[in-house]
């Protein structure tokens, strides 16, 4: 091992902390030091080379290193790397906040730092838009079983996932947990400020997919009840799903729209909480003020790599492409699909979870990752569902490689002594 990767790994093991880790099983453990990205790969500190094969936790989405982001982000640095949007503008801010209005439909952009505080805003934004309109009977906002939406107070408290949300339960907003649309017929509409929901697929619940023509029913419900619909892209945005935003796929237009991790292509941190004209209007005037942000609101690095990062998006051929390496993605997950031991496959564009037979303690999703990390893949479980969620600019030729070496590692680990895997 090279002394700069033991000095690395002493460090992070005497002070770093990492999320979602138990630390007792991190520390003595020789992980991947990260020194360097271009395109789909991942170098570490010894020279190895992975394929980055959840998008660096789904926020890569035109590859590392690309050019034209590292271009965006140097010229700014050159210029302004931060200014406060408190009681300022920046060149940078203002026109991403435009653009991303144009291409949502919608009308209005608050800008904060991730996808957890993207859902907070909006919630805030619904809480006291229902106060100022004196509906103090709309305070319960309607979330769906497993779903995840973050990790601040309001945000966690939406989750439909156990483990997420314990240590916090009750102590934010009032929640209640659907497990479909057909649960909607129990639901005094009118106690409802908003629904919150991942639209197309829930990331957190194993890449689990809602039924075709949900969403536009859900919003046709809201509609119908006086309650606005708030969509959590912050892991669907941005092309993943072959169109710009998921809930383009169904012709649907929410009252708020809370993006982040592909906001920058995965370079930086930034959010953004799209609204409507009519939600923002009654901001306006004495004692109407949101009284929510951050300090690094509507940071200008950020805000031009993403404005970067968007052109791209909206280039032409990109969302075919990824439409199209989508396919390719099902040709191999429809091989993976007939082998022993796994549950089932399920896709979505480029988001895809490959569900492993377990016993549900997530063992066998932690073993097959590492075994895919020492041929050269990395991603992380839920549970026992291995994601596969590449950067959609990836190539085919990487997609295939990734696809490939899924394949062989599947076929191993998941083939019972003797007896022979059914491809
Ligand atoms: N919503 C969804 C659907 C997510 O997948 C995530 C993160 N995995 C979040 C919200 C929270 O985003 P962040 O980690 O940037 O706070």
């Amino acid at each position: 091992m090279r002394v700069a990767t033991q000095r690395w790994l002493e460090q992070d093991w005497g002070s770093g902390w990492h999320p979602f880790t138990d630390q007792a099983l991190w520390e003595g453990e020789e992980w991947p030091v990260i020194v360097r990205g271009e395109g789909a790969y991942l170098e570490d500190s010894e020279g190895r080379r992975y394929l980055d094969a959840n998008s660096s936790i789904w926020t890569n989405i035109h590859g590392h290193g690309h050019p034209k982001l590292v271009e965006a982000i140097r010229e700014q640095a050159g210029e302004l790397c931060h200014s406060s949007y408190l009681g300022l503008g920046n060149a940078r801010a203002n026109e991403l906040g435009a653009r991303l209005c144009e291409v949502s439909g919608l009308e209005r952009c608050f800008f904060s730092d991730n996808g957890s505080t993207a859902i907070e805003a909006a919630l805030r934004m619904e809480l006291q838009w229902r106060a100022m309109r004196g509906e103090a009977r709309r305070r319960v906002f309607l979330a769906f079983e497993n779903g995840y939406h973050g990790d601040t107070l309001g945000a966690a408290s939406l989750s439909g996932v156990g483990r997420f949300f314990e240590a916090v339960a009750g102590m934010g907003p009032e929640v209640r947990t659907l497990s479909g649309l057909e649960e909607l017929a129990g639901v005094d509409g009118g106690e409802v400020a908003a629904v919150v929901i991942e639209p197309l697929v829930q990331g957190v619940n194993e890449m689990r997919v809602w039924p075709e023509g949900m969403l536009r029913d859900l919003r046709e419900w809201c509609d119908g009840a006086g309650v606005h619909l708030i969509l959590d892209e912050v892991m669907t945005g941005f092309g993943r799903t072959g169109e710009l935003f998921a809930c383009q796929v169904e012709g649907v237009v929410p009252d708020f729209l809370c993006l982040a991790k592909g906001l920058t292509g995965g370079c930086l941190p930034l959010a953004a909480t799209l609204t409507t004209g009519e939600i923002y209007e009654a901001f306006k005037g004495p004692g109407r003020t949101f009284y929510y942000g951050h300090s690094y609101t509507g940071n200008a690095l950020g805000c031009a790599v993403a404005l970067a990062s968007l052109e791209l998006c909206l280039e032409e051929g990109f969302l075919s492409g990824v439409r199209a390496k989508g396919e390719v993605m099902g040709e191999f997950l429809g091989r993976f699909e007939g082998l022993r031991g796994v549950r089932a496959v399920r896709r979505v564009g480029m988001i895809a979870g490959i569900e492993l037979a377990g016993d549900g303690s997530g063992r066998v999703g932690r073993d097959v990752c590492g075994q895919l990390r020492e041929v050269g893949v990395l991603t992380r479980p839920i549970l026992d569902t291995v994601v596969w969620m590449p950067p959609p600019g990836a190539s085919e030729g990487d997609l295939r490689e990734m696809g490939e070496k899924i394949g062989s590692i599947l076929e191993g680990v998941m083939k019972p002594a003797g007896v022979d895997a059914k491809l």
